[in-house]
């Protein structure tokens, strides 16, 4: 997925989960955690040009590593005098938005090494484009009115539609395949690769 709804998606849920312990920061640490794994992007080899493709998406983006990740991306903040009594909080958020990451990308049809270092299986449910303005477009709202508003529903409300987004993808992904057997029995064609 692109950054930008990348970091829309750690704020919301940040802001929506620790808002009452940190409201001025949580969505901060949040947009920041979620973008992070994407730093995978800048490691490159001049000797191996597929290094890169190899590890996009890949440790960053695992399940297991979303708690070093989370560790990783909440201590920027724990070293600021002002922050680090609220560790706990600090931590929450930033692992909350950190695990976002991984799963969004898994909805899209790149492939998503969620399952590493247990498998190399590349994860990818082809239910949005990596760019989705719908998604984008729902969570800047709720996260814009959670800001402006000062309430934290509005960033809930984003999530929930961002979901529901996903959900109705889900369904039409299902009625595609569907169509999709039904043209290849008509045709007495086997389907090796849908
Ligand atoms: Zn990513």
């Amino acid at each position: 997925m692109d950054p930008f709804t990348h970091a829309l998606l750690g704020a919301s849920a940040a802001q929506f989960a620790f808002g009452r312990r940190l409201p001025r920061r949580a969505w901060l640490i949040g947009a920041g955690a979620g973008l992070a794994p994407d730093l995978d992007f800048f490691i490159r080899s001049a000797s191996d040009p597929l290094l890169n493709i190899e590890l996009h998406r890949q440790f960053t983006h695992a399940l297991a590593f979303i708690p070093i990740g989370g560790a990783l991306t909440g201590l920027p903040w724990l070293l600021r005098r002002r922050t680090r009594a609220d560790w706990r909080p600090v931590l929450g958020a930033a692992t909350l938005a950190y695990a976002t990451h991984g799963l969004l990308d898994a909805c899209t049809n790149y492939g998503t090494q969620l399952l590493w270092p247990f498998a190399d299986l590349r994860v990818a449910w082809h239910l949005v484009t990596t760019i989705g303005p719908p998604i984008t477009l729902l969570l800047l709202v709720g996260l814009l009115g959670t800001l402006l508003g000062r309430r934290r529903w509005p960033a809930a409300l984003g999530v929930i539609g961002c979901l529901a987004y996903l959900g109705i993808a889900v369904g039409q992904q299902a009625r595609g395949l569907a169509a999709q057997t039904l043209i290849a029995d008509a045709r007495g064609h086997a389907i090796t690769r849908a």
